[in-house]
């Protein structure tokens, strides 16, 4: 069976977990304060702030930025839904925006969507991909909005050689174990060079506190262990070359299945992708799903269910949005990680070329 990602712990990461164990120290700890400067020295921003999930992130930055009931906030309907769900869980109406050619947030219908009740934009880099971020800036700088960029598939992405996770105010990132940079659990980061935004998120997720008896504001438990730490600063040391695989990985795919009636992700000019999923596009996607799990092949579907046609969203009644909902009939993710090896990615492409007769 060829999974469709495959986690990377060894023992240079058991024993970092172990030392860990014995320092007795297990929340917000020297581990955690050691990953916070190395991921915001890495990202090239000020401040890194751990929490327990992206989606935590994303609800603290969005808390930190003070959106209120009936704010609208654009974003991408094409993506995992916690992108919704934070803005959703922060008093906030999502306004679902189409993809452009790259399965990213289409600018323009963002800036067609803007009312005079938006506040911000969340463009989700997909896949890997960065999104066209000068068009985002160009659309938030016309109206006076906020960028919040979703990185939770795209740690270690670049445009025009800088990071993502620099372009906006804030943004949020995911350690969650098939990420590209993966815990072993749950686990996500607020990256900003905002100090106020900084400090506001550092507050929201130890319960608001200004100190230790005093709570300034309502926030939640969205702490974050040192055994994860620990992993995950080894892990970070390995991520670029992490990444190079993963571009490898892809290359090998991309030269395998030339010349099948299969649409295959490529890179956008400026950009570095990371190739957190690969995800090909055919009108036979179901078949060929099934035609790859009786060879033994896993695959997935990143995402089936548009997030505006999601029952949870209901109440805000989105209208259809034409491209993401034939879009998401067609995608098939393939087997991708750093952790696969060539042979394996070999035996996928055959396998594809075999379903398509060739
Ligand atoms: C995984 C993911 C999230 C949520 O991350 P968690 O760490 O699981 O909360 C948010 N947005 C996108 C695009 C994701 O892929």
């Amino acid at each position: 069976m060829i999974p469709l990602s495959r986690p990377p712990v060894d023992d240079e990461i058991k024993h970092a977990v172990l030392a860990a164990i014995d320092s007795g120290q297990y929340i917000l700890g020297p581990q955690c304060r050691a990953l916070e400067a190395e991921l915001a020295r890495h990202t090239g921003t000020r401040h890194a702030v751990l929490t327990s999930s992206a989606t935590a992130a994303l609800w603290m930055i969005l808390r930190a930025l003070d959106v209120k009931a009936g704010d609208e906030v654009l974003a991408p309907s094409h993506t995992a839904f916690p992108t919704i769900e934070a803005i959703c869980f922060a008093g906030a109406i999502p306004v679902f925006v189409e993809v452009d050619d790259w399965y990213t947030l289409d600018p323009k219908d963002a800036a067609a969507k803007v009312t005079s009740r938006t506040v911000g934009v969340v463009p989700v880099h997909l896949y890997g991909q960065p999104v066209d971020l000068p068009a985002v800036q160009n659309v938030a700088a016309r109206h006076g909005l906020w960028i919040l960029e979703d990185c939770a598939q795209a740690q270690g992405a670049v445009w025009d050689g800088r990071k993502v996770g620099g372009f906006g105010r804030a943004a949020a990132f995911s350690f969650y174990p098939s990420k590209n940079l993966p815990a072993m659990g749950d686990g996500g980061a607020v990256l900003t060079d905002d100090d106020e935004t900084a400090a506001r998120c550092r507050r929201l997720r130890d319960h608001g506190r200004l100190n230790k008896d005093v709570h300034a504001e309502v926030g939640f438990n969205l702490r974050f262990s040192e055994l994860q730490a620990a992993a995950l600063r080894v892990l970070l040391g390995r991520l670029e070359a992490m990444n190079d695989r993963r571009r490898a990985l892809a290359a090998r795919y991309a030269e395998a299945l030339a010349g099948l009636p299969l649409v295959m992700p490529a890179e956008r000019e400026h950009a570095r992708h990371v190739y957190h999923l690969y995800v090909v596009r055919t009108e036979r996607r179901d078949e060929l799903a099934t035609f790859l799990k009786g060879q033994g092949i896993q695959t997935g579907i990143h995402y089936p269910v548009p997030t505006h046609r999601q029952p949870a969203v209901e109440r805000f009644n989105p209208p259809a949005l034409a491209r993401t909902e034939r879009l998401v009939q067609e995608i098939l993710t393939l087997p991708m990680s750093a952790q696969h090896t060539g042979a394996e990615i070999d035996r996928v492409a055959a396998a594809v070329r075999a379903f398509f007769g060739g």
